[in-house]
């Protein structure tokens, strides 16, 4: 990717250039110390990482795709857009392909935003999109999240005018785990002008339990000016292979499409990903693992009586009474990689879902560092 800028970096860029107060920690930490976190005997649970290995099936294909290393993965590519257009019941001239789907969401920006555009974008909220929105020299608008931390659509609506580009909706929020129901949903696209895009970044689409919610995916048809992300990250466990996709109309496709860079895929995760469409258990087992072990340690923070944010998703937000930078620290003390303080909710630990083994850490160093009086 062109982009400099690190999922590891962006707290600290973060930190400096929106004004929230700068802080040491990896996200901005001396860089020995920064390097740190890979190494295996660290719990990591900052990045919403699915911690599960490659099924046999991914890793046979993995194999596979090693024999073909040395060419471009043209046909690949023209097969897992089928696939993934399949899947969704769609043409495969509506989904753009991308190095992760914030390569999508770099697109989306690239194309849809310019000088004097605006972007409309919850508060909290993954942040590429408006970091990215930087580098285009628009103007970035921040709508609060309600007082239950979901997506204020009705401000967002309300936000949007003629200048605007681009208006993002993560769904389920990162970092607050909270869904917009699919009525929700479609009642602000109707509110919105139609010359401008909906972004609705579904990253964590596959952990969704709450039958509010639907797809914006199957709304493109009515709202063709709505554009779904998807990612192979999360619940295919692919985050190190970097895939990710863009569902369109086909017009709108093809806006993304030209700010696509040739070939920015690659052959092992073309395979790995088609493995991952064809195997009908891998969804639903990881969803079960990572669901399961979020609702015991849910259940655990309620013994406790912790204060936290009901989550559809594999993260979830703690409340620790107060300012988490120091939290994130002590934890690192502990070798536990936990989630980016995120400023407008900044007494708020998010951790990522790990396997019950980590998560189980995650708890006991949780108890030490911050006892359950002194986060209530
Ligand atoms: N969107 C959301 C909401 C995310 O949380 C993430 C990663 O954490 C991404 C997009 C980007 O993921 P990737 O580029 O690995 O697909």
């Amino acid at each position: 990717m062109s982009s400099a800028i690190s999922r590891r970096k962006f707290a600290g860029f973060v930190g400096a250039t929106l004004g929230a107060s700068a802080f040491p920690s990896w996200i901005g930490a001396s860089p020995k110390a920064a390097a740190s976190p890979s190494s295996t005997d660290w719990v990591r649970l900052s990045s919403n990482e699915n911690p599960y290995p490659l099924t046999p099936r991914a890793l046979e294909a993995l194999a596979r795709a090693a024999r073909s290393a040395s060419r471009y993965p043209d046909e690949a590519e023209d097969e897992t857009r089928a696939a993934i257009a399949r899947s969704h019941g769609v043409a495969p001239e509506q989904i753009v392909l991308g190095c992760g789907s914030s390569d999508i969401l770099h697109m989306a920006d690239a194309a849809f935003l310019g000088p004097g555009k605006t972007v409309v974008a919850a508060e909290p909220t993954f942040e590429a999109v408006l970091l990215h929105a930087r580098v285009t020299n628009s103007e970035a608008i921040k709508v609060p999240l309600t007082s239950d931390f979901r997506h204020d659509l009705a401000g967002m609506a309300a936000a949007c005018d003629a200048r605007t580009g681009l208006v993002y909706v993560c769904n389920p929020n990162n970092p607050t785990g909270t869904i917009v129901g699919g009525d929700e949903l479609e009642a602000f696209f109707a509110r919105v002008p139609p010359s401008t895009v909906v972004l609705v970044d579904e990253a964590y689409h596959h952990f969704v339990e709450s039958p509010r919610y639907r797809t914006a995916a199957g709304m493109i048809e009515r709202f063709p000016n709505v554009v779904v992300a998807r990612t192979f990250s999360k619940i295919y466990g692919m985050a190190g292979m970097r895939l990710g996709y863009g569902i369109a109309s086909r017009a709108n496709a093809e806006t993304l499409g030209r700010q696509a860079s040739w070939n920015n895929t690659n052959a092992a995760g073309l395979q790995i990903a088609l493995a991952g469409l064809a195997d009908p258990d891998l969804v639903p087992t990881q969803r079960r693992r990572l669901n399961d072990t979020r609702r015991w340690l849910c259940g655990e923070l309620e013994r406790d009586k912790r204060r936290f944010i009901p989550s559809e998703t594999n993260f979830l937000m703690i409340e620790v009474g107060r300012d988490v930078a120091p939290v994130i620290l002590a934890f690192r003390e502990k070798r536990i990689q936990v989630g980016r303080k995120f400023p407008s909710l900044s007494n708020w630990l998010r951790v990522s879902i790990g396997t019950r083994e980590e998560t189980a850490a995650f708890l006991s160093a949780l108890r030490d560092i911050v006892p359950a009086r002194a986060a209530a």
